[in-house]
C-alpha cells in the first residue's frame, strides 16, 4: 500500500477515527438546501437546542462550539475567576490533553488535582484539597470537574456523582461534567440524562457530539442558567461562535430527534464489551479497568503490542496510566472485534522472544 491509498480498516484507535453517522450526515445534507441566518439565529439551531432540552427535560442554555477542549475550556473559565482554582481527577482530559487550555481561557485559573481509584474522583479528596490551603496565598476552589464517561472507560454511577455533589454543596464548589464521552454513559448506565446531570448537582455539561458520531462539534449546556451570562460573548471572543452555526447544529438534530445518540452509544459499548470478554481470560492479558463504557484497557506483552501495530492495527498506549487502549464506535462491527481478537490471540501464542520494548516509533500524536 502506498501513502496515497487510503486505509479504509476500522480501528481501536480512537473514536473519533469513524467517520460521521447517518444520521447526522443526512441532517447536514438538509441544512444545506437554500440560505438561512449564521451566527446561530437559524431553525436547525433552534430545534437542536430545544431537543437537547427535551433529552434534558429543564430549561437548559446551549450553546455550540467546535470541540471538547473549547467547551471544556470556555464553560470552566464561566464557573471562575481567574484566582481561583478547579479541582479534577488527575488523569482528566482537562489535565492532561487540553494542552493548558483551561487555564489560559480562564485566564490563569489553577488545575489541582485529586486521586481516586478507575478514574474516578474520590470525594473524599475534593475535602482534603480545600482544606490543605486557605490562606490569601493560594488560589481559591471554586469548581469541580468531573469525567462521564472517564479517561478510563468507567462510569459514574448516580451516587457516586451525588457523593460528589454533597461535597461541592458542603464547600461551596461549583460542578463541571466533561461529557466527551456523555452517551456512553447514558447508555451504560441505563439513566434518563437528568439523572445523572442537574439532579447531581451538575451546574454546566459539556456534552460531546464527534466522538458519538457528528463530523464537529460540542454542546455546552448550562443547567445553571446565571452561569451563562454574556456566554456567547466569551465563545465569539475565543473564535467559537460559527459563522454558519446551522452545520453545528443540524448534526445534533439528526443525532436527537430519533435516538441515534443512544443507538450508536450503546453499539460502541456492546462493541467493547464484546473485546473485553473475547481476551479477559487469556494468558498475558491484564484488563485494567473495568469495562463500563466503549473502551477497553489492557496490559499485553510488549511483543504482542508491536506485532498488533506490524500488522496495521492502531491503539494508543499513554492514556490513563499506560496499558493498551481499545476503543470502539458507533461504527465498530462484531468482524473488526473478531479479526482483532484473533491477530492478539495468534501473538499471545507465540512466546516473547525475551525482553521486547514496545517500539518508539509507534508513539505519535493521538
Ligand atoms: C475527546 C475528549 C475531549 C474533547 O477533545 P477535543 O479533541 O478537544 O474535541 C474532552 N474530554 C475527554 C474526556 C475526551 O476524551
Amino acid at each position: 500500500m502506498n501513502s496515497t491509498t487510503p486505509n479504509l480498516q476500522r480501528q481501536f484507535g480512537s473514536d473519533n477515527y469513524s467517520g460521521i453517522c447517518p444520521e447526522a450526515w443526512k441532517a447536514l445534507e438538509e441544512a444545506n438546501k437554500g440560505h438561512t441566518p449564521g451566527y446561530g439565529d437559524d431553525p436547525w439551531t433552534d430545534r437542536a437546542t430545544n431537543l437537547i432540552r427535551d433529552i434534558f427535560e429543564t430549561n437548559c442554555e446551549v450553546f455550540f462550539v467546535f470541540n471538547g477542549t473549547a467547551a471544556n475550556s470556555l464553560a470552566l473559565a464561566s464557573l471562575c475567576q481567574s484566582y481561583h482554582s478547579i479541582l479534577c481527577h488527575e488523569i482528566a482530559h482537562v489535565e492532561t490533553d487540553e494542552c493548558g487550555a483551561p487555564e489560559f481561557f480562564s485566564n490563569g485559573t489553577k488545575v489541582l488535582l485529586l486521586r481516586g481509584e478507575n478514574g474516578k474522583i474520590d470525594p473524599a479528596e475534593i475535602e482534603k484539597m480545600v482544606h490543605r490551603r486557605i490562606d490569601i496565598h493560594y488560589p481559591k476552589p471554586r469548581a469541580v470537574s468531573v469525567t462521564q464517561g472517564t479517561e478510563v472507560g468507567t462510569v459514574y454511577s448516580i451516587s457516586e456523582l451525588k457523593g460528589i455533589w454533597s461535597k461541592c454543596k458542603s464547600l461551596g464548589l461549583r460542578m463541571h461534567m466533561d461529557g466527551a464521552r456523555f452517551a456512553n454513559a447514558v447508555a451504560s448506565l441505563g439513566v434518563k440524562p437528568r439523572e445523572i446531570t442537574w439532579e447531581v448537582g451538575v451546574d454546566v455539561l459539556c456534552f460531546g457530539g464527534t466522538k458519538n458520531g457528528t463530523h464537529v462539534g460540542d454542546a455546552v449546556v448550562f443547567f445553571n442558567r446565571e452561569l451563562a451570562r454574556e456566554f456567547d460573548y466569551r465563545c465569539k471572543q475565543a473564535g467559537q461562535l460559527a459563522s454558519k452555526m446551522r452545520f453545528l447544529a443540524a448534526p445534533w438534530v439528526g443525532m436527537l430527534e430519533n435516538g441515534a445518540w443512544l443507538r450508536h452509544a450503546s453499539h460502541a459499548n456492546a462493541m467493547a464489551q464484546l473485546l473485553h470478554d473475547s481476551i479477559k481470560d487469556c494468558p498475558d492479558v491484564k484488563i485494567l479497568f473495568p469495562r463500563q463504557a466503549n473502551s477497553v484497557f489492557a496490559e499485553l506483552p510488549p511483543h504482542v503490542i508491536n506485532g498488533l501495530r506490524e500488522r496495521g492495527w492502531k491503539f494508543y498506549t499513554f492514556i490513563g496510566r499506560g496499558g493498551c487502549r481499545f476503543m470502539c464506535s458507533w461504527d465498530t462491527m462484531p468482524a473488526d472485534v473478531n479479526a482483532f481478537v484473533s491477530d492478539m490471540k495468534a501473538l499471545l501464542a507465540v512466546k516473547s522472544a525475551g525482553t521486547a520494548e514496545v517500539d518508539p516509533k509507534f508513539y505519535g500524536r493521538k
